[in-house]
């Protein structure tokens, strides 16, 4: 190559780098652990858009990394496009605006756990601006209410873990025993084995699912949870059966 040609080449090459550089402080950084940890310059959560809606947003928890915001705006958009016209993903606490410890929760402390209402049969929204919590509660007394909408639900967590993005997602063991039973009557339990290994059966999400995603490329403070081993958790269970759930409290996994 003639020393003019590289040098141009170079300056080609350069002005693409310097182009598509990030701002390092206009993107936002996941610091330390899901349940010691901190939110640098972070994305806004919008308070709604296509298929999704904020609640509580005078809680001022609407904080996350981009790649946690990207994920549930995209997935909650594909959902309307697979089911028009129902209720929108309701999307409660984030992150706070730098991240850190936030009652009630164990973890949402660097921008990569939320909190999302299930999808419901009768299609209601609660009022976003009620800041007394979640209101419509799908398991009691140990079976799964008429209102949890399975084939949505169903649905919202394969677009999840299409995404390959997803660490965790926490939910009651009844709804992980409900959705193992879907997989194998609509004959995608050896297809969807990570749809299903990623739910983690907790106490206390009877009301919500708990979305947690991996530390996001670029974001070199965060700290990785182990992945989830095994097989999907629902290979030995008979329908009946509801899978172990791990104890809220003396769990270092949440
Ligand atoms: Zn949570």
């Amino acid at each position: 190559m003639k020393p003019y040609v590289a040098w141009i080449a170079m300056g080609i090459v350069q002005f693409v780098v310097l182009a598509n550089a990030p701002a390092i402080a206009a993107t936002a950084q996941a610091v330390g652990y899901y349940s010691k940890g901190s939110l640098m310059a972070p994305s806004d959560f919008p308070l709604q858009g296509k298929g999704f809606i904020e609640l509580f947003p005078g809680r001022n928890r609407y904080y996350g990394t981009q790649a946690l915001v990207d994920l549930i705006t995209d997935v909650a958009s594909n959902m309307v496009d697979l089911f028009p016209g129902l209720e929108r993903l309701q999307v409660a606490d984030l992150s706070a605006p730098h991240g850190g410890a936030i009652a009630p929760h164990n973890s949402h402390q660097n921008g990569l756990d939320a909190d999302l209402v299930y999808y419901r049969v009768d299609h209601q929204e609660q009022d976003p601006s009620h800041t007394q919590g979640l209101e419509e509660v799908f398991v009691k007394k140990g079976k799964l209410t008429a209102n949890f909408d399975i084939p949505r639900n169903w649905a919202l967590m394969k677009a999840f873990a299409a995404s390959g993005r997803v660490e965790r997602v926490f939910v009651d063991g009844v709804i992980k025993q409900t959705l193992c039973n879907e997989a194998k009557r609509v004959g995608e339990f050896q297809t969807q084995e990570e749809s299903l290994r990623m739910l983690r059966p907790l106490e206390q999400h009877d009301n919500h699912l708990h979305l947690r995603i991996r530390c996001p490329e670029g974001n070199p403070e965060c700290i990785a949870q182990e992945e989830v081993g095994g097989d999907s958790g629902c290979q030995s269970l008979n329908p009946n059966e509801i899978p172990p759930t791990i104890p809220l409290r003396s769990s270092s996994e949440f």
